[in-house]
């Protein structure tokens, strides 16, 4: 079963659905970064929103960016994703797995206190950025408080991550029910009902539904308006290594090559290991030298 975001609207368009399920793009994020059980459910339910707010973009050069900096052990969850299914992310120390006192991932504590920041990246000049402070730090509802003051919209978010013993991602998805100004006070009763009624999404997609199953068994009418595939991709390359390299002084990049004998540079957002041998460096105050002549 492939990872799926499907949109969908309920009661003639009052109700606003998103689905992921992102079982897999999370165990790649996992395998990537070697993130322990807390960290893997954090950047997890990070990913499954990036998957939801990047397939609202119009555009394809255009990019949702989220970055949750709390003062928790994981330090900074930093995600993207964009409307074509992709998403990349990664946390500043994967290595976090504490349980609270039910035995559950402490998400919240290993987030802290901080804030949610957003930016829509247009691919032009002006990036849209807005930023809450975070509520509980269990991610779900940090994006609920993040959506009603920015966009005024109330919503339900479901966000869940359930790893195994062996540390591997069992299941995960995403959940958001927006409610829709048109909305009457009976649609809201209906949502309500159905939230309290809700199994933790990754218990659902666990027990084997899929995103288009989750979202037509949420209310009486769902009409079906999208469906795509998700995946964890990065879009870093060598090229923009090089690239980023050739910022640096030739000073510098000389002690690459006398001292350290090439170097290493790494994505953050995919955990690639970029090597740059002292001939390869050469090669960038080459193309550097020629291109200040
Ligand atoms: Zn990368």
């Amino acid at each position: 079963m492939k990872d799926t975001l499907v949109k969908a609207i309920a009661h003639t368009g009052r109700i606003r659905i998103t689905v992921a399920s992102t079982t897999h793009l999370v165990e790649e994020a996992h395998q990537r970064h070697q993130t322990w059980p807390t960290a893997s459910a954090a950047l997890g339910r990070a990913l499954g929103m990036a998957a939801i707010m990047g397939s609202d973009l119009k555009n394809d050069d255009e990019k949702i960016s989220i970055v949750i900096k709390g003062d928790g052990p994981l330090g900074d969850v930093v995600v993207e994703g964009r409307n074509n299914g992709t998403v990349r992310g990664y946390v500043n120390h994967p290595d976090v797995y504490l349980v609270n006192d039910q035995n559950k991932l402490d998400v919240s504590k290993a987030v802290g206190k901080g804030s949610l920041t957003v930016t829509r990246h247009t691919g032009l000049k002006v990036d849209y950025t807005s930023s809450v402070e975070l509520q509980t730090g269990e991610i779900g509802d940090d994006f609920a408080y993040y959506y009603f003051m920015s966009e005024q919209i109330p919503s339900a978010i479901s966000v869940g991550v359930l790893v195994g013993e062996d540390s591997s991602i069992l299941s995960a998805g995403a959940l958001v029910i927006e409610v829709m100004p048109e909305a009457t006070d009976a649609d809201i009763d209906i949502i309500e009902d159905v939230v309290e009624h809700l199994k933790p999404i990754s218990q659902i997609i666990h027990e084997g539904m899929d995103a288009r199953e989750l979202a037509l068994a949420l209310f009486q009418d769902v009409e079906i308006l999208d469906e795509k595939e998700l995946s964890f991709e990065c879009t870093c390359s060598r090229e923009q290594m090089s690239a980023t390299l050739s910022m640096l002084d030739v000073s510098e990049l000389k002690t690459f090559i006398d001292e350290d004998d090439g170097c290493e540079m790494i994505c953050h957002y995919c955990n690639t290991h970029y090597q740059f041998t002292p001939e390869d460096i050469a090669e960038v105050i080459h193309q550097k030298i020629s291109h200040v002549n």
